[in-house]
């Protein structure tokens, strides 16, 4: 009932030619339409991607977004900037931002309400580092970074949110989350979902598996009827690779 969604989050990677030219191999290559597929590209090459794309189902997605629509905020995007240039969707809370960038719970939340009143749909990242799975942490960091970044919000919103479970440690290490860790994570995430909000609410919501994905290990990972989708890296910059998560789906 949940649609699979693939998602590639470039990252800080690709000039606007060479994001445009993947983006428009990606969509020429694509031969499934019971699936979601969506790029992630850095903000220069946002628009121009949707551009190339506008006459493909292929979605676009910003990685970010500040959460005042406008200002004298040197160096921010908004959420009406991104959705005017061809975004849907939004990353929210990625790991990266949380280690590199002081993302908390709370600009995460801010953030992500930011996002569904500009009309995009936010993927709210989470996930435990390797430190705090070792000490038996993983349920209370998913628990915090989800009550965090959902604080304040109904039920009927939940309906724009998906969820990226993305275990820190497996992020660009190549170490993946067994199935069995995956499908746990994930259904320990839907199931506090379920108490926050209601079983309905648990049963639609989209939840991503993100960390070292690649065509390989995709089938297995998806296979779990817990994970509904992808948050590729790495092996979303090449059209091969990505194409071989999508048809592995
Ligand atoms: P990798 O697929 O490169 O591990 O990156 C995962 C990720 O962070 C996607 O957002």
């Amino acid at each position: 009932s949940r649609k699979l969604m693939i998602a590639g989050n470039w990252k800080l990677h690709l000039t606007v030619e060479e994001a445009v030219a993947l983006a428009n191999a990606i969509a020429s290559g694509l031969s499934r339409d019971d699936l979601d597929v969506l790029l992630i590209p850095g903000f220069l090459a946002l628009e121009p991607v949707a551009l190339s794309l506008s006459t493909s189902p292929v979605l676009v997605g910003g990685q970010n977004l500040f959460w005042e629509d406008q200002g004298a905020y040197t160096g921010e995007v908004s959420g009406p900037q991104l959705k005017a240039a061809g975004a849907r969707y939004v990353l929210v809370g990625h790991s990266e931002r949380r280690q590199y960038f002081g993302e908390s719970e709370r600009t995460c939340c801010l953030r992500l309400n930011a996002a569904l009143k500009a009309g995009l749909r936010p993927i709210l990242c989470v996930g435990e580092t390797q430190a705090e799975r070792e000490a038996g942490r993983t349920e209370g960091v998913l628990e915090s970074q989800l009550a965090g970044g959902l604080a304040g919000l109904e039920a009927a919103q939940m309906a724009s949110v998906t969820v990226a479970y993305e275990p820190v440690w497996a992020i660009g290490t190549g170490l993946t989350a067994t199935e069995e860790q995956a499908a746990e994570a994930h259904a320990h995430i839907r199931a506090w979902i379920g108490s926050r909000f209601d079983k309905g609410v648990a049963n639609s919501t989209r939840i991503l598996y993100g960390g070292s994905v690649n065509p390989a290990n995709a089938a297995g990972l998806l296979n779990q009827p817990e994970v509904d989708g992808a948050l590729v890296g790495g092996a979303s910059l090449k059209a091969e690779s990505f194409l071989g998560i999508i048809q592995a789906a």
